[in-house]
């Protein structure tokens, strides 16, 4: 553990590794693409990358230029980066100089795309997304008609994939799911020959429905649940943060900002680590929990934004003392758990883990071989 920082993030690439194969092998002919934006999840887009081009994953997925631009040199040319969120107007230059395809959403970036090819005079690589009922991002049926009309303004953009994305993917059994796909199917026909993509995690761990030709994996990589429990995914990041500081109050004593717990007994405390500045969610304040040594300890009082305090009373003296190990995310505690806990989704969890973890990366089957 490193004590200089406010805990330590183990991110298993073996159990990322088998967990791409798990979706690999549920989607059959289709191809997994990595969603590795925002970091790949918190995890580290740089080494997550590495570890699935290694078992054989060509297609990479991030939201924003800045991310595309960041990973691109990381990436061997044979590697496709597509960026979700599109290319902006103005931008369009700087995503062609990196050979990015933006996932054209608007008429308005289709045009721009397109007025680019023109001007460098050579073709331009792009995905184009359609609204299939979420109506988030992706062409309106009145732009599709648009560009039945006018299928000029495609000149000059090679298209590489048609692509929608699925409101209820995390319910399979969500009447809206068929129903989005068979949308999706009827639009796709007016790109003909153009490979497809549906699915995300959720969509791709479906059994029973065409997944397309490349699906785009994020949070079921990172070991998040696609559909609730059971997980059939391996957890892949375990989080340790360490005792700070331990003492021993009254009862009637209260803790923490507020003092929005009092305890109702003579009770041992530990100052722990982690706040919310580390993405450890102040909701989880009086209602979370961490492990010790394998025993469980309630968070007493507000999450701070440097440290949290947890009821020790019942656990064993003998695994209290300053440094010690308190488990946040592992074994006893998944991103789903916690992520429950704070009323939110295992994605927001992890994405949120702070920079002042000392990030360790334990390799994959093929890394750790060559390092022997
Ligand atoms: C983030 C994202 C994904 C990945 O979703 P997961 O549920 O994490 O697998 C796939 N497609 C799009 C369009 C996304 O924005």
């Amino acid at each position: 553990m490193d004590l200089q920082m406010a805990g330590t993030l183990r991110i298993d690439l073996a159990a990322l590794v088998a967990n791409y194969r798990l979706i690999a092998a549920q989607v059959a002919s289709a191809s997994v693409a990595g969603v590795v934006k925002a970091n790949a999840y918190g995890l580290g887009a740089v080494e997550v990358s590495r570890a699935l081009l290694d078992t054989g994953c060509r297609h990479f997925f991030v939201a924003h230029l800045c991310e595309a631009t960041a990973l691109r040199p990381h990436l061997p040319t044979d590697a496709t980066l597509y960026v979700l969120n599109g290319v902006q107007p103005g931008a369009e230059a700087a995503c062609a100089a990196i050979g990015a395809l933006p996932v054209l959403n608007s008429l308005e970036q289709i045009d721009g795309w397109a007025a680019t090819a023109r001007a460098l005079n050579r073709a331009l690589p792009a995905v184009i997304q359609v609204d299939s009922g979420m109506s988030r991002l992706g062409l309106a049926p009145t732009d599709l008609a648009a560009l039945r009309d006018q299928p000029d303004r495609l000149a000059g953009i090679d298209l590489r994939l048609v692509m929608t994305h699925l409101a209820c993917a995390d319910h399979p059994d969500d009447s809206f799911n068929p129903h989005q796909r068979a949308t999706f199917d009827a639009i796709a026909r007016q790109f003909p020959g153009v490979p497809r993509s549906i699915d995300n995690s959720g969509g791709a761990m479906t059994s029973g429905v065409a997944h397309g030709d490349i699906v785009r994996a994020g949070i079921a990589l990172y070991g998040g649940a696609p559909h609730g429990e059971p997980n059939p995914m391996h957890a892949v990041v375990a989080l340790d943060a360490y005792i700070v500081q331990l003492r021993t109050v009254d009862a009637g004593a209260g803790v923490g900002y507020g003092l929005t717990h009092r305890f109702d007994r003579p009770s041992h405390i530990a100052t722990v680590s982690v706040g919310y500045a580390d993405g450890w969610p102040r909701h989880l304040s009086n209602r979370g929990f961490a492990y010790i040594g394998g025993v469980r300890a309630p968070i007493v009082g507000r999450v701070s934004m440097d440290s949290l305090a947890l009821d020790v009373t019942d656990v064993p003296d003998y695994l209290l003392y300053p440094a010690a190990a308190v488990e946040l995310i592992g074994p006893h505690q998944s991103i789903d758990d916690v992520a429950t806990q704070a009323d939110t989704i295992s994605y927001e969890i992890l994405t949120r883990l702070g920079p002042r973890y000392a990030r360790t990366y334990l390799p994959t089957p093929a890394a750790a071989i060559q390092e022997q």
